[in-house]
């Protein structure tokens, strides 16, 4: 298939690449000229604007920062440019209603378009292993399954236009409260006199195991190996986590859902960020409990 790449960071650069590897044609676009000529050794061919990308395509998938660009990007580049019927693949973490809106206006510009945002960092994009969660008609999600299955492991269809982004932000708000959860767990054990490791060594096999404390340990020395043991470098950055999370509240406040713990997870998060620690593994907010 021919498929048009747009937005080639961090996430998007080593997606592209997949989808050269499984033998796709794939016309390349970003605004950063590095990002560019990384593309172009990866294989793909590369362009100046995208609404010469999307010429004569078959597809069109996006990894982009927010919901402002992908909207942006599409109606005014995308749309009228790629030739009638073309399914669009967002990849983008963005607002659910952000994604409604594009994908309406998509159908009715005479495209399809699913929303599938990924679940899996860097490491994932770059080995083909990431996990998409999908929203779009079954008739799109055929369409797309094929080509996601290049850049990752499991493709999920999740329900229509704007349910992937609904599985990607009420997972990641399950997250925050459950990292955060093991973080004061194994500080009060500690400071309640308890060797970490034992309290690992039960818990993990209590009825207080959880992805967090058995897969992501947050404390370092203790429990599985995972970014603590690296100066919480790597992993799934706490300014990561925090746009995710200010997307839960909107979407929180949008539905009228009661997040009480979830909102105190996100107001945690968001003095974490502003103290300076952004860049950081989001499993470093255990330094702020002593
Ligand atoms: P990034 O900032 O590295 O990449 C975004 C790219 O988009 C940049 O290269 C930028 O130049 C380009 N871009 C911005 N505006 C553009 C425009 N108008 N036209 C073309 N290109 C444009 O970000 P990333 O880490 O690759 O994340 C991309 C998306 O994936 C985000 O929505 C993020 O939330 C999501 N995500 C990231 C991770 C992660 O671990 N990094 C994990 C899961 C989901």
């Amino acid at each position: 298939m021919k498929i048009a790449f747009i937005g080639l960071g961090n996430m998007g650069g080593g997606m592209a690449a997949n989808l050269v590897k499984a033998g796709h044609e794939v016309n390349a676009f970003d605004l950063s000229s590095d990002a560019l000529d990384l593309a172009k050794d990866n294989g793909c061919s590369t362009f100046m604007a995208a609404s010469e990308a999307v010429h004569s395509v078959d597809a069109v998938v996006s990894m982009l920062p927010n919901g402002a660009i992908v909207k942006s990007v599409y109606t005014k580049d995308v749309f009228g440019n790629a030739p009638a019927g073309t399914v669009f693949l967002d990849c983008s973490t963005i607002d659910v209603a952000t994604a409604k809106e594009v994908a309406g206006a998509a159908t009715h510009a005479g495209y399809e378009m699913v929303d599938a945002p990924v679940s899996g960092g860097i490491a994932a994009a770059n080995g083909g292993t990431l996990t998409f969660m999908v929203g779009g008609t079954t008739s799109a999600f055929s369409r797309a399954e094929p080509i996601l299955h290049a850049m990752g492991k499991a493709v999920i269809h999740a329900g229509d236009a704007g349910a992937g982004q609904t599985a990607k932000i009420c997972n990641n708000m399950l997250l925050a409260v459950h990292m955060i959860g093991t973080c004061e767990a194994m500080k009060m054990a500690e400071k309640l006199g308890l060797n970490p490791q034992t309290f690992y060594e039960i818990s993990s096999q209590s009825s207080g195991y959880n992805w967090s404390l058995n897969a992501y340990t947050p404390m370092p020395g203790v429990g599985v190996e995972s970014p603590a043991d690296n100066q919480y470098q790597g992993g799934f950055a706490t300014a990561l986590m925090l746009k995710d999370l200010r997307l839960a509240m909107e979407a929180a406040d949008n539905s009228g859902s009661a997040v009480p713990l979830s909102s105190r997870a996100a107001s945690l998060y968001e003095d974490y960020d502003a103290a300076g620690n952004g860049g950081l593994d989001f499993s470093s907010i255990i330094k702020t409990y002593r």
